[in-house]
């Protein structure tokens, strides 16, 4: 069951663990970025430094009113929204093909969704919230990639999307850019229960697209499966569906297993069901009965090994190991 993967390409905020470029020239400190280092091409960049703010800075805020949303420094009264939008502009115009971005939450030019709007550039309450200048940028020039701040990263369900989106279509870039359906047909193979659990119903319009029944030209067949891939990707699994893709799996053992071994398993998949351990548990005992039996249909099926295993560990905030908690 050892997978190997492409190494994708990913844009970050370069103040997450590349340098101190924050406006108070500190740097933020992020598990999942530090051990992705290892594993993806990271393009860090830093639009306020960039475009020569300097650091340290005076800092910016969005403010929002009747004449839009403008990006102010209220310490000199500077409007920077059409310099932040030309560099956001000419910097993604200079960005080699990417599969995914990593950006700081909460920031007036990186933040995702969550960023504060003011009424003004003095002091006072927000009266709303938005996304910042540069990932506005981001999300106008790339609606189907994985694009997620570092805060929601921490959340474990979340990253387990992220990561699987990021793979997933890093792959898929290499099989459509080799135009050959044969390397689709293995592709959509070995992503069959991984599709399932996210979409059974696309899943299965897939398999019918690889089928190619009207003999259309390979270059439409792979764009036509690009589309779906982003569609049935779009949301995570169900924990519903992931019972069904576990059950359906298990299916594949079933004259082997004894009565034991079989209740062990559904124990674990009822845990899950109610919250009480993640899909690890019931997917690791499938993997162990995968190896021990050779089981070839599912050795090589994404599902049990979305991304490497080396980024399924636990954020070690997470763990208690090393504290004694009764000291
Ligand atoms: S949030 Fe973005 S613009 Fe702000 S310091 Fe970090 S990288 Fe630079």
């Amino acid at each position: 069951m050892v997978r190997s993967f492409v190494t994708p390409t990913v844009v970050v905020s370069r103040c997450i663990e590349f340098d101190h470029c924050r406006w108070n020239g500190d740097m933020i400190t992020s598990h999942i970025v530090d051990r992705l280092k290892e594993f993806v091409d990271f393009i860090p960049v830093c639009a306020e430094m960039e475009m020569g703010l300097g650091v340290p800075r005076d800092p910016i805020r969005i403010v929002g009113g009747k004449a839009g949303e403008h990006l102010i420094q209220p310490a000199t009264g500077r409007d920077v929204s059409d310099e932040m939008t030309l560099f956001a502009e000419s910097f993604l115009d200079t960005l080699p093909p990417v599969d995914g971005f990593i950006l700081k939450n909460k920031s007036p030019s990186c933040g995702v969704k969550e960023v504060k709007v003011y009424a003004g550039p003095d002091k006072g309450g927000s009266i709303g919230k938005t996304d910042g200048f540069f990932a506005r940028a981001v999300l106008a020039r790339y609606p189907d990639m994985p694009v997620e701040d570092e805060g929601r990263l921490r959340n474990m369900r979340i990253r387990d999307h992220f990561l699987t989106r990021l793979y997933t279509f890093s792959e898929f870039q290499t099989v459509q850019a080799s135009e050959r359906l044969n390397a689709l047909v293995r592709f959509h193979s070995e992503n069959k229960l991984m599709l399932m659990a996210h979409n059974q119903t696309l899943e299965r319009e897939m398999g019918r697209t690889v089928a190619n029944p009207d003999r259309i030209a390979p270059a439409l067949v792979l764009e036509r499966y690009r589309e779906q891939l982003i569609h049935a990707l779009s949301t995570a699994p169900r924990y519903t569906a992931n019972i069904n893709v576990l059950l359906h799996a298990s299916g594949y053992f079933r004259d082997r297993l004894n009565h034991e071994e079989k209740a062990f398993f559904l124990d674990a998949v009822q845990k899950y069901r109610e919250g009480r351990v993640s899909i690890c548990a019931p997917k690791n005992i499938l993997k162990a009965w995968i190896v021990r039996f050779g089981e070839e249909n599912l050795d090589n099926q994404t599902f049990f090994a979305p991304y490497p295993d080396q980024l399924m560990e636990l954020d070690p905030l997470d763990l208690d190991r090393g504290r004694d908690l009764w000291t």
